[in-house]
C-alpha cells in the first residue's frame, strides 16, 4: 500500500474516533486533502484512494491539475490569496472559494462565473488571530461581507474559513479555533444560512473538530511533508 493510501485510511479512522469523541455527528467532518506543490500522480494516488476534494493555493499550479483530472469530477477548492486579475480564472476552474475577503472580489467572482455552471460556493476568510501576515477579514466585518454577497446570485455563501495561529498544545489550539465558532454561531443566529466552518490543518485538526469544524484541510498529513 502507498504512503498516500496509508496515510488517508489512517486519517479516515482516527477523524471518525475525533468525532465520536467530542460528539459529533457522524459523518459530519469533510476531508478537503491540500494538494499544493504536490504532483498529479500523487492526487491520482489520492482519488485512487477515494479522496473527492483537494484544495489548492497557486491559480497557476492548480490549472494544469484541473484540466488534467476533468474526467474525474473531483471538487476543486481555492484556498489561497487572490490577486484581481486571477478572479476569471477562479470563477472558471473551481468549485469553492474559500479565501474571499472583499466585496469587490465577491463581485468580480459573482459577474464572472460562466453561466453553465453552478452557483460558486464561498467562504469568507476570517484574520481569526488577528495577526499582521495574514490575510482576511476582522470578524465584525464578516457581517457585512456576508450580506453583500447573499446579493449576488451566481455566489452561494457557504461559511467561514480561517488559519488560526499555530499553538503548541491541544487546549491552546481549541482557544484559537473557539473564536471562529463563535462568529459562524453568531452569524447563523443573525439569519445567514451557513453550513461550513472550515478550520484544522495537519497539526491542529483534532482541535478544530472538538470546536466544530466541518471541514478540515490537511496537506501534510495526507502527502507528507512539502518540498
Ligand atoms: C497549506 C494549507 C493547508 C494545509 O496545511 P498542512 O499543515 O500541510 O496540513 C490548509 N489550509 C490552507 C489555507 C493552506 O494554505
Amino acid at each position: 500500500m502507498n504512503f498516500i493510501t496509508k496515510n488517508l485510511l489512517s486519517l479516515r479512522v482516527k477523524i471518525k474516533a475525533c468525532e465520536q469523541k467530542f460528539h459529533r455527528r457522524p459523518d459530519s467532518i469533510s476531508l478537503l486533502a491540500v494538494s499544493k506543490s504536490q504532483s498529479i500522480e500523487k492526487i491520482q494516488e489520492a482519488i485512487a484512494s477515494g479522496q473527492k476534494s483537494f484544495g489548492e493555493n497557486y491559480l497557476q499550479e492548480a490549472l494544469p491539475k484541473i484540466e488534467a483530472l476533468k474526467d474525474q469530477q473531483m471538487e476543486w477548492h481555492f484556498i489561497g490569496s487572490i490577486q484581481r486579475n486571477k478572479t476569471r480564472k477562479i470563477a472558471e476552474h473551481f468549485d469553492w472559494v474559500q479565501s474571499v475577503t472583499d466585496q469587490q472580489m465577491a463581485k468580480r467572482l459573482n459577474d464572472q462565473r460562466p453561466e453553465h455552471l453552478p452557483p460558486l460556493n464561498i467562504c469568507l476568510e476570517i484574520n481569526i488571530s488577528h495577526e499582521q501576515t495574514k490575510s482576511g477579514i476582522d470578524e465584525e466585518e464578516a457581517f457585512a461581507l456576508a450580506a453583500f454577497c447573499e446579493t449576488l446570485p451566481r455566489l452561494k455563501l457557504r461559511g467561514l474559513m480561517a488559519i488560526p495561529a499555530p499553538k503548541p498544545t491541544f487546549d491552546e489550539q481549541r482557544i484559537e479555533m473557539r473564536k471562529l465558532t463563535a462568529l459562524f454561531t453568531k452569524m447563523i443566529e443573525k439569519g445567514f444560512k451557513l453550513d461550513t466552518l472550515s478550520m484544522g490543518m495537519s497539526q491542529d485538526w483534532e482541535a478544530a473538530i472538538a470546536e466544530g469544524a466541518t471541514m478540515i484541510r490537511l496537506g501534510t498529513a495526507i502527502f507528507g511533508v512539502r518540498n
